[in-house]
C-alpha cells in the first residue's frame, strides 16, 4: 500500500481525519520513503466513527491520569520467599502462565481477581507493552479489553495486525503489560511492584523474539529502556531492547484524551512500520 493511503488508514483506524489540501497541479507526490508529515486535524471533523476514540469536549492535562494518593506500600517479601528468581528466565510457555497465575511477590496478588498474562500469537513479530491491566482486564483475564483496548485493536487494524493466537506470526501482535495484576483504583504502578513482575516481561519478549516492540505509556518505556526521560522526548526515534528495535509512543489510555497526541501517536505507528518494512526488505 503505498505510503500516504496507508497513512491515512492509520488515522482512520484512530478516528481522525485530515484535511485534504488539495496539491496544486504539477506539484510531484512526496516521495513514498518521505517523513510521515504532521497531519492538519479537522477539529469539526474529528468527531470519530466509534465509541472509544471519541473525542472528549475537555483537552485533559498533560500525561497520564493522576491516581489518588495510596496508603504507604507494605515491604515486600524476598524476592526468592515470594518465588521469583531465575528460574523465570528458564520456563517455556506454560511454565511461564503456570508461574504468573500463582505469583505472590507483591501486595497487588491480594486485590486481584486474577492475573492478565498476555494474550496473541506466541512468535508475533510484533510486541506491546502497556502498563498494567484495569478493571476490565481483571475480570476477564484479558489485556486492553476497555475502551484503551479497542483504541489499540483500532491502532492495529491500522497496521493490518490482529491480536489472534493462530495466523501468519508477521500480522499478528502479543500483547503484554508490565504489571500482570492489577494496581487497585488503577493507581500507578509503583517500583517494588514493576521490579518484581519484570522478569515475567523479560521472559516473554524472550520467547516471542518480536522483530519490534511498541512501548506505550511511560512505565513500559522506563521498564524497558530504563530512563525517567518524558516520551515526547523518546518518540520519534528506534531504539533498542536487547538488539530489537523499539518504538515509543503514549499509552492509549491518554490518548482517548488527548487529539494532538493522538496524531503524534499516528506518526509513531508509520514509525514503526516503515521500521518492520525495512527490517523484512
Ligand atoms: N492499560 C494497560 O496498560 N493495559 C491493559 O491491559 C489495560 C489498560
Amino acid at each position: 500500500m503505498p505510503w500516504s493511503e496507508r497513512q491515512r488508514a492509520m488515522l482512520r483506524e484512530m478516528g481522525l481525519r485530515v484535511w485534504q489540501t488539495a496539491a496544486p497541479p504539477g506539484l510531484p507526490e512526496p516521495p513514498s520513503n518521505a517523513p510521515a508529515a504532521r497531519p492538519t486535524l479537522a477539529p469539526q471533523e474529528a468527531s470519530p466513527s466509534h465509541g472509544p476514540a471519541s473525542w472528549p469536549a475537555q483537552r485533559p492535562s498533560k500525561g497520564l491520569p493522576q491516581h489518588l494518593p495510596q496508603p504507604l506500600p507494605q515491604p515486600l517479601p524476598a524476592a526468592h520467599e515470594a518465588g521469583i528468581s531465575a528460574d523465570v528466565a528458564a520456563l517455556d510457555w506454560p511454565g511461564l502462565r503456570e508461574a504468573v497465575a500463582g505469583c505472590r511477590a507483591c501486595r497487588l496478588c491480594e486485590g486481584r481477581k486474577q492475573t492478565v498474562f498476555g494474550v496473541g500469537h506466541v512468535r508475533a513479530h510484533w510486541m506491546i507493552v502497556g502498563e498494567a491491566p484495569g478493571a476490565q482486564e481483571d475480570e476477564q483475564g484479558e489485556p486492553f479489553v476497555g475502551a484503551a483496548g479497542q483504541l489499540l485493536d483500532s491502532m492495529l487494524r491500522a497496521l493490518h495486525l490482529s491480536r489472534a493466537e493462530e495466523g501468519d506470526p508477521a500480522t499478528r501482535a502479543f500483547i503484554a503489560n508490565t504489571l500482570k495484576c492489577r494496581p487497585p483504583g488503577n493507581r500507578n504502578p509503583q517500583p517494588d511492584e514493576l521490579e518484581r513482575c519484570e522478569p515475567f516481561l523479560v521472559r516473554q519478549i524472550q520467547l516471542v523474539q518480536p522483530r519490534l516492540i511498541l512501548a506505550m505509556g511511560r512505565f513500559a518505556v522506563q521498564a524497558l529502556l530504563r530512563t525517567a526521560e518524558p516520551i515526547g522526548r523518546l518518540r520519534g526515534r528506534v531504539h533498542r531492547y536487547q538488539g530489537v528495535p523499539l518504538v515509543v509512543t503514549y499509552h492509549p489510555a491518554y490518548l482517548l484524551r488527548s487529539l494532538h497526541d493522538k496524531a503524534r501517536a499516528w506518526e509513531d505507528l508509520c514509525l514503526a512500520a516503515d521500521t518492520m518494512e525495512r527490517a523484512a526488505s
